[in-house]
C-alpha cells in the first residue's frame, strides 16, 4: 500500500505557526511523545487484563534514543500500535483538527502549555523541533499490517506499508537546525528527569555502568565486576501512587529525598487520596523553615497521571500552602488553560478547599494526639498556621482551635486558654483586655521586665507574619487589644481605675517638661510628664502602637506610603513620681539639672537600643564624669 494525501485543514502552513508560538517551551515535545507512548502501553495492558488481548505483553519498556549523525531522536514503545487506518484517523484527523483550532483561536497565546493539552496538540508538538516526522507502527491486532507515515511539516503526508515486525510504535524525529541542542545526552537526560521521572512505564535511555558481585578473590573477599545495564530513568511506582497503609515513615522520607535531595528532613506529611468528586492523590510535606520566606526553591510539583506538568501551582493550592513541599497528581485539573479560567473552574476551587481542609485536619490531629511535640515544632508550623489564618477564612475557623500563642517565657497557650489566663489581670478600665507582646526579646527586655514585675504576661510575636497576625487577632477577638510592650509606658498600655497620682503640681510638671525639652532638643521626641511608680524608670521612650504598625506596613509595601515617609516620632515619658525627677526639680545648679535630664533620657534611649554614635560617646563621657 502506498498513499499520499493532504491533511484536511483550512489553515495552510500550520507548522511555522506552531513553531513560532510554542518555541519558548519546545522541550515539552518529549513529554508529549513519551506520554503518548505510555498511554499506548497502558491501553494494551488494560486490553490484556480485560482478556481482549491474549498475546504475550513481554517487556514493555519504552525506549528513547538519539543519533547525532543522522540527527534523529526516536521514541519507541511496545504498546497497542496503530493500523494504517488508525494512523489516518488519529494522527491526520484528530491531532490536526486540534492544531487547526489552535491556530484559529489562539493566535495571541504566548504560553505553550496553554495550548497543547487544550487542543490535543500532543503529537504535533514534534514539529516544534523536527523538520520531518516518521511513524513506524504495528498494531497489536492479529495479522495487522505494519504502517509507515511520513510528514515533512507541510500539510501533505505519505503513508505506506512498513516492514516493522515488532508490536508498537516508533516515532522518529528528524531534528531541525535550530533544535540541535536536543541531540545531546545530557540535555535529553535533563528533560526526561524533569517530566518523565515518575511515569508508570519503565523508560530506557541508553545504558549505564554499574558493579555487580563477581564471586570471591583468593583471600575470600567479595569481588565486583562492571556491567552495562539499561539506564531506566524513572521510578514507575512513586510513593504517592501507593496506599497510605502500605507506606512506612521511612518510605515517605525516602520519597522526600528523591524529590529534594538537598533539603532538610521534613517535619511531617499528609497523604492526599480522594477519588470523588474529583480525582487527586499526592503527598504534601511540611518543611523545616530556615529563614522567613526563602522557600521558593523546593516547590510543590504538579502531575497529571504521573506526568510532570509544572511547579507553578499558584491557583490550585491556596497561597499559604505554597510553603509546603511535595506532589499533587490530578487528571481533573485543567492544566493547560489560561489562568483566569483556572480560577473560575469549580474543580480547582474544590481541590483547593479539599487540600486546605486536609491540612487543617492533620494539624488538629497532631495537636490533639501529642501537644508537646506540636509545641516543639511550633516555630516551623506556626508560620503556616498564622499565614493560613490571615489569608483563608475556612482554614482560620479550624485553626482557631490549635493556633498557639507563645509567651516570652516559652509557654504555649491556645487562644481560649490565653484569654482565660489574662482576662482579669490585664483588663483595663474600659473593659478591654490588653494582650502585651514583644517582637524582640533582647531589645525590649526592660519593657518586658517592667510588665512582668507588674504581674502581666507578655507574648512573643517575632516571626515575619506576626504583624498581620496581630491585626487579625485583634479583629477576631472581641474587646481585646494587642499592644507592643514598648509602645507606651505600662500605665498607659493597661489603664486601671486606681492609676497612680502625680506627685508634682501643675507648675512643677510644666517646669520639668520645659527642662527636658531643652535638654533633649529633638523635634521628633515629644515630652510628657506621667505618673508612674517610684520603682519604674525615670524616663521611658516609646513609639505609638498605631504609628509603628502603619510604618511597618509601609515598609512591607502595604500601601501606607504616607506613613512610611514620616520620620520616626517618639514619646518621652518623664516619670513625675521618680526620686531623680524630684532631685532635678529641686536642684539649684542649672548645669546639673540639664546633665541629669540628659542622662536620664539617654538611659531610656539605651534601654531601647536607640542610643548610638556620637550620642552614645557623649553619654559614656558624661557617665564617667558623674561617677568621678
Ligand atoms: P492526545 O494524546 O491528546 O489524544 P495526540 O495528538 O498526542 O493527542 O495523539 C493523537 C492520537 O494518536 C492519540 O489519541 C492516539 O490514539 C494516537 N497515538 C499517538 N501516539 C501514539 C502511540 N505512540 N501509539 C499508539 N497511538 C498513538
Amino acid at each position: 500500500m502506498q498513499e499520499k494525501g493532504n491533511i484536511s485543514i483550512h489553515t495552510e502552513n500550520i507548522f511555522p505557526v506552531i513553531k513560532k508560538f510554542l518555541y519558548s517551551d519546545n522541550e515539552i515535545f518529549l513529554r508529549e511523545l513519551v506520554s503518548n507512548a505510555v498511554d499506548a502501553t497502558q491501553k494494551l495492558k488494560r486490553l490484556s487484563s480485560l482478556g481482549q488481548f491474549t498475546g504475550d505483553l513481554g517487556d514493555t519498556t519504552i525506549e528513547i534514543s538519539f543519533d547525532e549523525q543522522a540527527k534523529t531522536i526516536t521514541i519507541s514503545d511496545k504498546g497497542i500500535g496503530m493500523t494504517a487506518e488508525e494512523v489516518k484517523k488519529y494522527i491526520n484527523q484528530i491531532a490536526f483538527s486540534g492544531a487547526t483550532e489552535f491556530v484559529e483561536k489562539f493566535k495571541e497565546a504566548k504560553d505553550a502549555n496553554e495550548i497543547i493539552g487544550r487542543f490535543g496538540l500532543g503529537f504535533y508538538s514534534a514539529f516544534m523541533v523536527a523538520d520531518k516526522v516518521e511513524i513506524q507502527t504495528l498494531s497489536y491486532q492479529e495479522g495487522a499490517q505494519a504502517a509507515k507515515w511520513i510528514c515533512d511539516g507541510s500539510t501533505s503526508y505519505e503513508i505506506s506499508d512498513s516492514d516493522k515486525t515488532t508490536r508498537g510504535t516508533d516515532v522518529i524525529l528528524y531534528i531541525n537546525k535550530e533544535s540541535e541542542e536536543f541531540l545531546n545526552k545530557a540535555r535529553l537526560e535533563e528533560i526526561l528527569a524533569k517530566y518523565c521521572r515518575f511515569l508508570p512505564v519503565p523508560i530506557k535511555f541508553g545504558t549505564k555502568t554499574t558493579s555487580e558481585p563477581d564471586g570471591e578473590d583468593e583471600e575470600g573477599k567479595p569481588k565486583y565486576k562492571s556491567v552495562e545495564v539499561d539506564n531506566i530513568i524513572n521510578n514507575t511506582n512513586p510513593a504517592w501512587t501507593k496506599a497510605p497503609a502500605d507506606l512506612k515513615d521511612e518510605d515517605y522520607l525516602a520519597f522526600y529525598r528523591e524529590l529534594y535531595p538537598f533539603a532538610e528532613e521534613p517535619l511531617f506529611w499528609i497523604h492526599l487520596n480522594v477519588d470523588y468528586p474529583f480525582n487527586l492523590t499526592g503527598i504534601l510535606y511540611f518543611p523545616k523553615i530556615k529563614n522567613d520566606f526563602d522557600l521558593q526553591r523546593n516547590k510543590i510539583k504538579l502531575f497529571s497521571r504521573q506526568v510532570f506538568i509544572t511547579d507553578e501551582v499558584k491557583d490550585i493550592v491556596p497561597e499559604f500552602l505554597m510553603l509546603l513541599h511535595g506532589v499533587i497528581d490530578s487528571p481533573d485539573i485543567p492544566l493547560n488553560v489560561s489562568r483566569s479560567f483556572l480560577q473560575a473552574d469549580s474543580n480547582v476551587k474544590r481541590i483547593s478547599n479539599y487540600i486546605t481542609k486536609k491540612v487543617a485536619d492533620k494539624l488538629g490531629e497532631l495537636f490533639k494526639t501529642d501537644r508537646k511535640a506540636f509545641e516543639e515544632k511550633w516555630k516551623d508550623i506556626g508560620l503556616f498556621v498564622k499565614y493560613g489564618m490571615v489569608s483563608e477564612d475556612k482554614f482560620a475557623e479550624k485553626a482557631s482551635d490549635f493556633v498557639l500563642l507563645q509567651t516570652v517565657d516559652h509557654e504555649f497557650f491556645t487562644l481560649k486558654e490565653y484569654a482565660e489566663k489574662v482576662k482579669d489581670i490585664q483588663k483595663d478600665k474600659h473593659d478591654h483586655v490588653i494582650y502585651l507582646y514583644a517582637s524582640d526579646m533582647t531589645k525590649q527586655d526592660s519593657f518586658i521586665t517592667t510588665a512582668k514585675d507588674k504581674g502581666y504576661d507578655v507574648l512573643l510575636f517575632d516571626s515575619p507574619i506576626d504583624g498581620h497576625f496581630v491585626s487579625y487577632l485583634e479583629q477576631k477577638t472581641e474587646k481585646t487589644q494587642l499592644k507592643r510592650v514598648d509602645s507606651d509606658v505600662l500605665n498607659k498600655l493597661i489603664q486601671k481605675e486606681d492609676d497612680k497620682q502625680l506627685a508634682l503640681s501643675e507648675e512643677e510638671s510644666g517646669a520639668i517638661k520645659t527642662l527636658f525639652e531643652k535638654a533633649i532638643q529633638k523635634e521628633n521626641m515629644k515630652v510628657e510628664v506621667a505618673a508612674l511608680g517610684e520603682d519604674e524608670m525615670p524616663v521611658t521612650v516609646t513609639m505609638d502602637e498605631f504609628m509603628r504598625r502603619m510604618k511597618d506596613m509601609a515598609q512591607q509595601g502595604g500601601g501606607m506610603g504616607f506613613y512610611g515617609a514620616l520620620p520616626d516620632n517618639y514619646k518621652v515619658s518623664v516619670n513625675g513620681n521618680h526620686p531623680l525627677i524630684k532631685r532635678i526639680l529641686t536642684s539649684t545648679d542649672e548645669a546639673e539639672k540639664e546633665n541629669l535630664a540628659k542622662q536620664a533620657f539617654d538611659l531610656a534611649l539605651l534601654s531601647n537600643g536607640l542610643l548610638t554614635g556620637a550620642e552614645l560617646t557623649q553619654f559614656v563621657k558624661r557617665s564617667v564624669s558623674l561617677i568621678d
